[in-house]
């Protein structure tokens, strides 16, 4: 019987014409006959339409239930399966793609299972005919005659073998022709077959009987294999090799004597042992497999570096053993090619086994405080707006704003530094102050274009702090941004999977920028340079930044060069905080392991000047542009047309008495009797840090009393606290006291002093809030004109 769609058609169109066209009248006289042959071909036509119009009919009824569920897949970065995950029905069934079926594959199946697979309709007629009579007269089970598609119909929807479940498997075999081309149907059989125990599907089978992918399997494993489903319950491959092997040979010398495969091929499928037995599926990059598999794909093909996540997964956990006498029991670790922009390795933790210390929680995407690691970006992005440069100097002493009062990491302050210095010792203050000047928003701004998620839900929440690790970051954020200064200051997205194509570059910060913090932070002989590393050691040259979080509870360390950029968190899951805690400390020794081993002798070259960027003198004690009073001077890196051009202001000539005792302004100097004298310039609270440090420098005299510029009335009025006040205060609770005062319209700034230490700068008409000792307190408030007021108040401490 054919069956064949096309053949249907042009019969049926024939049998119509002729059914509506009047006989031509030569043939008349065989009338008779023709009408007998008309009559049968019309209702064999009638036949043939009404059964194609139930076909259809039930096939829209009863829908293909070809959905299946595969097992999900993650494959390294050449295509190796390194973790799978069972189905929701428990059994391992992976999914086969085309270009895995090898012709062998297909060759060697079809002569065993289906010869016709290709020329039949989905049912072999010859094949059923035969059966059919067979069983009839020998009242037995149904058997033989399945074609591979009639076995997806039954894989598909298990049944009792019987007469009716046979025809419905033959619809569904038409079903399945009618919807599926044959490769994607021998596709569907290889990823349903079963091959023992929970293993479907000839992938499954042949990672955990063979551990390769089914593409690279011999003639001799494929036939091996495709007896199992036959007798899956007798024929176990590890238990009962022999006999698979008698079984297998069988069946090769039918290929033979089918001339399916040459001599020399069966000769020595023949001759290759079966060691096969069931293994387990790798269970590799267990915290990233979860993370991506959420995406909910059948396959997953990750960038990850087998090679290089092994080694580094040792070294991790090596490391914590040692960090264990320590109370430190965590470390995650993620490492960027900066060539390719990809993932080469994810470390979530350090055993996922470890169910003690939360093995199984991811380190590298929880949200943690990044201590100080956000500050290349905070220096690279004040260069690029011509703020800053490398040696720029600023001021490391205690500052307060608005009730925020950052203190450095030894609690300690440093007084004039430079910029490169700040960066490199990671000073708060100084890295405080730089995101004043820059302001809060442009950092935020560049966070969130290197994809910091936190940040960005955040952002209205935050405050300066943020830049001393007030913030949420994760490790796979910080190494991502980190790998931009790696990239000229661009920043990639890196990719985990390689079906992230859409590499999109955002231009972060310039050229010099990053090559800027890239010297600084390469520079060896830094103070969390790690005490006990080696020097013999031939350690690729690396840029890292190290960050401790509030109460010690998370060590940072990342670090790059052109091939990777690798970040390391070490610290705890549990949240505790542990005192020799820190990122010089606990992380940097790992990150520099890891480098040593990834990395080990590479001869890459380092990132070199580029052309955005230049270099200049300029006056060591300001990092400005010199002047003839400029007596030292240094080198510095700079961005034409964009690094600040203003020249050093460093040293002022002051007209003073003979005596130096005071200082005069043009209006009040008298005619002779004085002289010209250079001083540096220096703000209150740097005077103060002098002194409180000891430190001996040219103090300009008081001004003159009897200048007219400069008289009483003019200097700031203490409004509050009242002038010969006795004030109570709560010993329980004590509330700060206000300090306001008026000042003169030409005034900017008033300075507060404390019992003639100074206390706080303020914007005029700012108000400042201070606890008092108890006992008289001397407050004096000084314009920025020099005017100054003192005033004495009482203060008690009272039980209120
Ligand atoms: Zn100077
Ligand atoms: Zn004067």
């Amino acid at each position: 019987m054919a069956i064949d769609n096309c053949g249907y058609t042009s019969q049926l169109n024939y049998n119509f014409i002729s059914a509506f066209t009047p006989p031509p009248a030569t043939m008349i006289r065989f009338h008779i006959t023709k009408k007998g042959i008309l009559k049968f071909f019309k209702r064999l036509a009638i036949g043939v339409v009404s059964l194609i119009l139930l076909f259809f009919i039930l096939n829209w009824i009863f829908p293909l239930p070809d959905k299946i569920e595969y097992s999900t897949i993650i494959t390294d970065n050449k295509g190796e399966v390194i973790n799978a995950y069972l189905t929701s029905d428990q059994k391992w069934r992976m999914k086969t793609e085309l270009n895995e079926i090898s012709p062998l594959l297909r060759k060697t199946i079809i002569a065993k299972e289906d010869k016709y697979f290709y020329s039949h309709p989905g049912v072999n007629a010859v094949a059923v005919t035969r059966a059919f009579f067979k069983n009839l007269f020998r009242m037995k089970r149904i058997s033989g005659a399945s074609t591979i598609t009639m076995q997806v119909a039954r894989a598909l929807e298990p049944r009792k073998r019987n007469i009716i479940s046979k025809i419905i498997e033959m619809f569904r075999a038409f079903q399945l022709e009618l919807k599926y081309s044959k490769d994607e149907i021998l596709q569907m059989y290889l990823n349903l077959v079963p091959y023992g125990g929970n293993i479907e599907g000839v992938k499954s089978a042949s990672q955990l009987y063979f551990k390769k992918n089914p593409d690279h399997l011999s003639l001799a494993e494929i036939t091996a294999l495709s007896i199992i489903p036959n007798r899956p319950s007798s024929l176990v491959m590890g238990k009962n090799n022999d006999r698979i092997v008698e079984e297998r040979n069988r069946w090769l010398k039918k290929f033979a004597s089918d001339k399916v495969f040459t001599e020399k091929e069966i000769e020595d499928a023949l001759a290759e042992p079966l060691i096969a037995s069931r293994g387990t599926v790798p269970h590799y990059i267990p915290h990233l497999a979860y993370k991506l598999k959420k995406q909910g794909s059948d396959l997953i093909q990750t960038n990850i570096d087998l090679n290089t996540q092994l080694k580094t997964e040792k070294l991790v956990e090596d490391y914590i053993r040692t960090q264990r006498l320590r109370n430190i029991k965590n470390a995650a670790i993620v490492i960027i090619d900066n060539r390719k922009h990809k993932v080469i390795t994810y470390v979530g933790s350090s055993g996922f086994a470890d169910s003690t210390d939360g093995g199984q929680v991811n380190g590298a995407n929880a949200v943690r405080q990044p201590g100080s690691t956000l500050k290349p970006l905070l220096y690279a992005t004040c260069f690029d707006e011509g703020l800053l440069t490398p040696k720029a100097v600023v001021t490391d002493v205690a500052v307060n704003y608005q009730g925020y009062a950052p203190e450095n990491y030894d609690q300690k302050f440093n007084g004039y530094v430079t910029v490169e210095y700040s960066l490199d010792h990671s000073l708060n203050i100084p890295a405080v102050k730089s995101l004043k000047l820059l302001g809060r928003d442009k950092l935020i701004h560049q966070l969130v274009e290197c994809d910091f998620r936190q940040i960005q839900k955040d952002q209205r929440k935050l405050g300066l702090s943020m830049i001393l690790g007030g913030c949420g970051t994760t490790l796979e954020d910080l190494t991502g941004m980190f790998s931009l200064f790696a990239n000229n200051g661009d920043y990639v997205s890196p990719a985990y999977v390689q079906a992230d194509t859409h590499h999109v570059t955002k231009h972060i910060v310039s050229p010099a920028a990053a090559f800027m913090i890239n010297e600084i932070l390469s520079k060896v002989g830094r103070p969390d340079f790690p005490l006990n590393w080696s020097a013999t050691e031939r350690m690729p040259k690396i840029a890292w930044k190290t960050g401790t979080s509030y109460g010690r509870r998370d060590a940072w360390s990342i670090g790059y060069n052109k091939n990777y950029t690798v970040g390391v968190w070490v610290g705890n899951f549990s949240g505790v905080g542990v005192a020799d805690l820190s990122g010089a400390n606990v992380a940097t020794p790992l990150l520099f392991k890891i480098f040593n081993t990834i990395d080990y002798d590479s001869d890459e070259e380092w990132f070199t000047q580029p052309k955005d960027c230049d270099i200049r003198q300029v006056c060591s004690e300001t990092g400005l542009i010199p002047t003839d009073h400029c007596t030292n001077l240094t080198t510095d890196y700079f961005i034409p047309l964009v690094s600040s051009n203003q020249s050093c202001n460093n040293m002022q000539e002051i007209m003073i008495s003979a005596d130096e005792k005071i200082s005069y302004c043009k209006s009040c100097a008298p005619e002779n009797g004085y002289k010209k004298k250079w001083y540096k310039l220096m703000e209150p609270d740097m005077q103060s840090w002098y002194e409180d440090n000891h430190i001996a420098y040219a103090k300009i005299p008081p001004h003159n009393p009897d200048c007219e510029l400069i008289f009483k009335g003019n200097a700031p009025f203490i409004t509050f606290p009242v002038n010969g006040s006795e004030y109570l205060i709560s010993k329980k609770s004590p509330d700060p006291l206000q300090l306001v005062c008026k000042t003169s319209n030409d005034v900017s700034k008033a300075y507060w002093y404390i019992n003639d230490k100074f206390y706080k700068m303020a914007n005029a008409g700012e108000k400042q809030f201070f606890i008092p000792q108890e006992g008289p307190v001397k407050i004096s408030c000084t314009d920025d004109k020099g005017r100054n007021r003192d005033i004495k108040i009482t203060v008690r401490y009272v039980n209120l």
